[in-house]
């Protein structure tokens, strides 16, 4: 029997009074199970070590998430020889079974949808409207992904002769280490690592050390959804330990990471090294960061390029590799737009997003991020004109204001580097084609907008404005599963486009098989 037709989970409207209080009493249940223990999870066996590692509360530090068990190089070893041996089962499991647990999980967590948007909340510091899309966007690659198994399975049509019958389809690779990121550390901690085991390989997945719990939670979902023992293996542990020792190892079949330059580069290296033993050249599914620009015409509406740019930049706190960096305004509407984004950021609140008002902009992710972000707003008042913001707050929480920075050269650090926080660089174009120009002046290539109402050049940036995901008269943050496929050029990634129609067949490679008649 055929499934439903995929459609988006629908977003929450937290200015309803209804939906407010519900997300108030969801907030208050899950602080009363804070501070919990959390085991790694190999085989299906619940292993708990002496290390741990703390997940807080990045708004206020002294609230414990959880305290979840810290894989080592021993027990990285052990769930690889696991996922080895589950590999010769599910490799053979039926697509429709895979899909089915996904459907399943794809409910359970639709049923304790306020649970976890919760959750999010406080592991992850996620303004409410935040931590509801993220949850929506699990859902939805559990979904998409479940249903795009169901549609490649049966592989290609290929042409056969009347002596022969030749087949074309898509086995599983083997072995997959996911390692995913906190800033959407459910959805993509989710996407990445269905993606893997619904196309039939076995996963060992290392969550961000900020946010291990949100991945046990998900574990605990597919297992009541019937996901058999060892197919995914849940081992948080130091990126220099675990994550670079399955990264190396000669039976690792390839890595899916999403996460910064400087790690994703790395990874790609490592896992180009051929180990003694090793029978293949490792996949690399890799998403990294991005250095995205909203160019504003003249011919425009210049509310909507104010309220993108705001929104798009400062939206969970900037901490999208999609964010809002930098916004290149054609220099006659560019007084008018850069006064306007002053004043909508100047409305934005800042705070801990527990507190029952519906805050706009949480805290930042830990004490590194804070650092960075803050030095980077010091190389900003050097190099432009700080309008707005420019002053954090780490007593209790890590708090960035939103800031903008004005009349910043295209070469400047600000204008160059990724800063992944609530910091936006403007500056002036000549012309439509000096914005394009502008834009395309970065090592990355991810998302980009374009706002205009001259259709020439919306053409003009379809062909020449070049980023994976690029979007006309609306912000560059915000892709939905199975709408937008997500992912970018350069040095974004590997354009591996998460919840699109190609992705799945990057855990995959083709099999031809010819039959004489
Ligand atoms: N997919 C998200 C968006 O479109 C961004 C993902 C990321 O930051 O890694 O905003």
């Amino acid at each position: 029997m055929a499934v439903v037709p995929y459609k988006h989970e629908p977003f929450t409207d937290f200015s309803v009074e209804e939906n407010k209080q519900a997300i108030r009493e969801a907030i208050k249940q899950v602080e009363a199970d804070l501070g919990g223990e959390y085991p790694l999870i190999i085989g299906g066996e619940r292993i708990t070590t002496e290390d741990k590692i703390v997940s807080v509360n990045p708004a206020n530090k002294k609230e414990i998430i959880g305290y979840v068990s810290k894989a080592n190089k021993e027990l990285a070893e052990k769930a690889m020889k696991v996922a080895d041996e589950t590999f010769e089962t599910w490799r053979k499991s039926d697509p429709k079974f895979r899909a089915d647990i996904l459907f399943r999980a794809a409910a359970i967590v639709r049923r304790r949808k306020l649970e976890f948007t919760a959750h999010l909340i406080k592991e992850g510091g996620k303004p409410w409207k935040e931590a509801d899309a993220d949850v929506a966007e699990g859902i939805d690659f559990m979904e998409y992904y479940g249903r795009q198994m169901l549609k490649i399975k049966d592989g290609a049509e290929v042409n056969s002769r009347p002596i022969e019958h030749n087949q074309f389809h898509y086995i599983p690779l083997g072995v997959g280490v996911v390692i995913s990121p906190w800033n959407f550390l459910f959805a993509i901690m989710t996407g990445t690592t269905v993606a893997a085991m619904v196309t039939g390989n076995t996963v060992l997945l290392k969550p961000a050390s900020t946010t291990p719990v949100i991945a046990y939670k998900l574990m605990e979902v597919l297992e009541e959804a019937g996901m058999p023992k060892g197919v995914i293996n849940y081992i948080p542990g130091p990126g220099s330990e675990v994550g670079d020792y399955l990264v190396d190892h000669p039976r690792t079949r390839f890595v899916s990471f999403t996460g910064s330059r400087d790690v994703g580069t790395r990874i790609f290296e490592r896992a180009a090294v051929v180990q003694d033993g090793q029978k293949w050249l490792k996949r690399t599914i890799i998403e990294m960061g991005g250095k995205d620009t909203i160019v504003v015409d003249k011919e425009a509406d210049l509310e909507l390029a104010a309220e993108s740019i705001v929104q798009s930049a400062f939206g969970f706190s900037g901490q999208k590799c999609s964010a809002c960096s930098r916004a290149v305004i054609h220099e006659d509407v560019y007084d008018q737009v850069k006064d306007r984004v002053a004043a909508l950021t100047k409305k934005l609140t800042v705070g801990n997003t527990s507190d029952p008002s519906n805050i706009f902009m949480g805290p930042v992710i830990d004490q590194g991020a804070y650092d960075k972000i803050m030095s980077y707003i010091e190389i900003g008042k050097k190099e432009g004109e700080l309008l707005v913001g420019g002053t954090g707050e780490d007593s209790k929480g890590w708090f960035i204001n939103p800031t903008v920075f004005a009349d910043v050269d295209p070469e400047a650090r600000i204008m160059q580097e990724e800063i992944f926080g609530p910091v936006v660089a403007l500056t002036k174009a000549k012309d439509f084609d000096h914005a394009i120009e502008i834009a395309n002046n970065t090592d990355y290539g991810l998302t980009g907008a374009v706002i205009t109402n001259n259709r020439v050049h919306l053409e003009q940036a379809r062909e020449d404005f070049h980023v994976g995901n690029l979007y006309f008269n609306r912000g560059c943050t915000a892709a939905i599963v199975g709408y937008q496929p997500f992912g970018g050029f350069n040095m974004s990634g590997t354009d591996s486009k998460a919840g699109g129609p190609d992705y799945l067949i990057q855990h995959m490679q083709g099999k031809t098989t010819s039959e004489m008649l």
